[in-house]
């Protein structure tokens, strides 16, 4: 109840696309102009509503890829039989409108600041509110030790690869590629499992602060895998993308 208030009390804006940046062959971000829009945290999200022209309106959400001082930025991973990906992918175009909502959400951000290390676990386009997270770390200068494990199913699907080839000072990104590897591939090449977290991920002694985003099945093997490795639940911040994200 208390969420449904607070979402009430927020007005949908007219953004309008500014650019479109093709991130891998089915990925695509969309920088945004929003009259009214107030700023982010990192790790937050927005409702996207589209209309048509019959009036029929579909809303989705969809995290802010973008650090909190940088132009809003969303990006989207089409999915062939979805109704809404499908058309912000292959179809909106720079000046295009639609209507959002937001910033959404308190508990899976993080500021970039701090001395604890911190644990990014991706899976796909769950890397979304972590990049917000790592550019606004990079932003503010911080050199707070965190490590990105980032699953993807080939070299192709890694969004923002170039970027995450640079690290700032202090990152670490582990990579794995679930269903096929490039010649010379020396990251991981399989699913999230208790052996790769276990080389991967700090000890439960070091008190790391740990963000988990993808699909609610990826979601919840790394959680479960990290309380197995004596890691607080309440240390473990989730965010669901749903059965396909
Ligand atoms: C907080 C949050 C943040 C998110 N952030 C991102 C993000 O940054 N980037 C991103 O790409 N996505 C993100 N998502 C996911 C996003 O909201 C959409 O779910 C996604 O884009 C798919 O929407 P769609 O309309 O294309 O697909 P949908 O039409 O919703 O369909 C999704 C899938 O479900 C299947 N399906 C649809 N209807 C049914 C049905 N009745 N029965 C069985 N199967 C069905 C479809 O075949 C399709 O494979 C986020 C989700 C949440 C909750």
């Amino acid at each position: 109840m208390a969420g449904a208030a607070l979402l009430g009390r927020l007005t949908w804006l007219a953004a309008e696309v500014a650019d479109a940046v093709q991130e891998t062959p089915r990925v695509r971000t969309l920088v945004l102009e929003t009259d009214g829009w107030t700023g982010h945290r990192a790790g937050q999200h927005v409702d996207v509503r589209l209309t048509a022209e019959d009036g029929y309106q579909a809303e989705r959400s969809y995290s802010i890829a973008s650090a909190p001082d940088e132009p809003l930025a969303l990006t989207i991973e089409l999915l062939e039989d979805g109704e809404v990906s499908p058309y912000l992918v292959d179809e909106v175009r720079a000046g295009d409108r639609f209507e959002l909502r937001g910033p959404i959400g308190g508990y899976f951000v993080w500021d970039g600041s701090g001395d604890a290390p911190v644990l990014l676990i991706a899976g796909g386009s769950g890397v979304v509110p972590l990049m917000s997270m790592i550019r606004q770390r990079a932003a503010i200068g911080s050199v707070t030790p965190t490590r990105l494990l980032y699953s993807s199913r080939t070299y192709e699907d890694v969004i923002y690869r170039a970027e995450l080839e640079q690290p700032a000072e202090g990152l670490e990104v582990f990579h794995t590629l679930t269903r096929s590897q490039p010649p010379g591939w020396t990251g991981y090449s399989r699913r999230i499992d208790a052996e790769l977290l276990g080389e991967v991920a700090w000890p439960a002694s070091e008190e790391p602060r740990v963000f988990v985003c993808g699909s609610t099945r990826f979601v919840d093997t790394a959680a479960d895998g990290l309380v197995a490795m004596g890691y607080p639940p309440g240390s473990i911040r989730t965010e669901r993308f749903g059965a396909t994200g």
